[in-house]
């Protein structure tokens, strides 16, 4: 079977041009942190295969835990029916969240647990018969999916643009994105809370939510943001009840060097979404997270106050499971080693990179994530990125900015190797 071939009669693959686009490269099998493609050629997977992988391709233990399931009980009905491999997996969770955060609500993808919080949020309020909180608060940039929630309070984001006239209302505020020997931050810092400060006095009554990506934004070009921000933010809108949705689709699980970003923020969220790595890559499968607070609001003695929501998948038992198994591999001490490793080998690995180089620019580097901007007008972004495939780096830059997120089974001298791969291809590289 020509793959390639059939597949451009038939498939309609994400984000793509498909009149001007490549042949996808067909993969046919992964191990470790490598991808293997039908001709045998090999890519490190340097994008984690869009952030979801944890522990590797094709890792044994989770396979099994999938096996075993799937003989055992492949899936049911969640309203008014359990299983095991949720309420253990939650229970696991829970050893590893703050406190407060004690409810866990299912389904199976990033957008949907960032539309579940958002209508958990407003619905909050309309049980408390406040209707007129319907307004948002989101940070130009920030990036939530691509449902119609998300895409509304990621409007911002510039991925959404021509879906706007069908966004429900929301208010943006600057976001301070930094770097390492970021001369302006503070001042920019400071614009933001005070943008915060003009909405909060006008709007303040009317806000159900402030949703954000802790620490920082993936989608919209690995921007981030000082703890100390986060911090402020959130005192300020607490003055106005305002809730605050954590949205660590991405930053959850060790990626940023913490089991979740939150880790670094001395104050907590009303809600926290998960989804991406939690089944280490293998299934989908999300959670938004609450707080008894919340919950509370919904109880009532008839139907009314309910939250109406569900997925045909929801806390799918096949998923849970390869949850439950990614979840024992992320808490186990080798884990933290190898995660604290990548870190080492992106802040020796920029060092290679740095040297005054007037192609790249601001540098950051958190936990597992490591990014850099390219100058647009003296780099061809297109040889690049073509470059990075040919030398079997898996490399997918967001516009003009490059990151590495690796699979945390990866050493540190396969890193130091990229890096020094990285900066041969950009030193060889000019505008054409
Ligand atoms: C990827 C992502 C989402 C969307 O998740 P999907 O599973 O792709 O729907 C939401 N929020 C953040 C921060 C993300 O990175």
């Amino acid at each position: 079977m020509d793959i390639c071939k059939i597949d451009s009669e038939l498939i309609w693959h994400p984000f793509t041009q498909h009149q001007i686009a490549k042949a996808p490269i067909a993969i046919s099998s992964g191990k470790g942190s490598y991808l293997f493609d039908i001709n045998g050629k090999k890519y490190l997977d340097l994008v984690s295969s869009w952030w979801v992988n944890l522990h590797g391709h094709a890792h044994p233990e989770i396979a099994k835990a999938i096996s075993l399931q799937a003989n055992q009980l492949e899936h049911v009905i969640f309203a008014n029916f359990t299983h095991q491999p949720a309420v253990l997996y939650a229970d696991m969770l829970r050893s590893i969240l703050p406190k407060n955060l004690n409810k866990f609500f299912y389904s199976d993808n990033g957008s949907t647990a960032v539309e579940i919080a958002l209508k958990m949020s407003y619905q909050y309020w309309v049980n408390q018969n406040h209707h007129e909180r319907k307004l948002f608060i989101c940070f130009d940039g920030g990036y939530h999916g691509d449902t119609f929630g998300a895409m509304s309070v990621g409007k911002a984001s510039g991925f959404h643009d021509k879906f706007k006239q069908l966004f429900f209302q929301v208010l943006q505020l600057p976001y301070p994105s930094t770097w390492i020997d970021d001369p302006d931050i503070n001042q920019k810092e400071e614009q933001s809370l005070a943008a915060l400060d003009n909405l909060l006095s006008e709007y303040g009554e009317k806000i159900a939510a402030i949703i954000l990506e802790p620490l920082m934004q993936g989608a919209s070009g690995m921007r981030f943001a000082r703890p100390d921000f986060i911090e402020k933010i959130i005192l300020k809108v607490r003055q106005y009840d305002i809730l605050v949705i954590f949205d660590e689709v991405m930053t959850g699980y060790g990626r940023t060097g913490t089991n979740f970003a939150l880790d670094q923020i001395r104050i907590q969220p009303d809600f926290l979404c998960l989804s991406k790595g939690i089944t280490g890559g293998f299934l989908p499968l999300a959670l938004t997270i609450s707080t008894s607070h919340i919950f509370n609001q919904f109880l009532s003695s008839n139907y009314d106050l309910s939250f109406a929501h569900g997925h045909s998948y929801t806390a799918n038992p096949i998923a849970c499971s390869a949850a439950i198994a990614s979840f024992k591999i992320l808490t186990e001490e080798k884990t933290g080693l190898a995660i604290k490793a990548i870190n080492q080998a992106h802040c020796d690995g920029i060092k290679i990179l740095q040297n005054n180089n007037p192609k790249i620019s601001k540098f950051r580097i958190l936990g597992t994530i490591a990014a850099f901007d390219l100058n647009e007008n003296i780099i061809n972004l297109n040889q690049i990125k073509d470059a990075f495939i040919n030398h079997g780096l898996l490399i997918r830059p967001l516009g003009n900015v490059v990151y590495l997120m690796p699979p945390y089974c990866t050493s540190y001298d396969e890193l130091i190797d990229v890096y020094k791969k990285i900066a041969n291809i950009i030193n060889t590289s000019c505008k054409t």
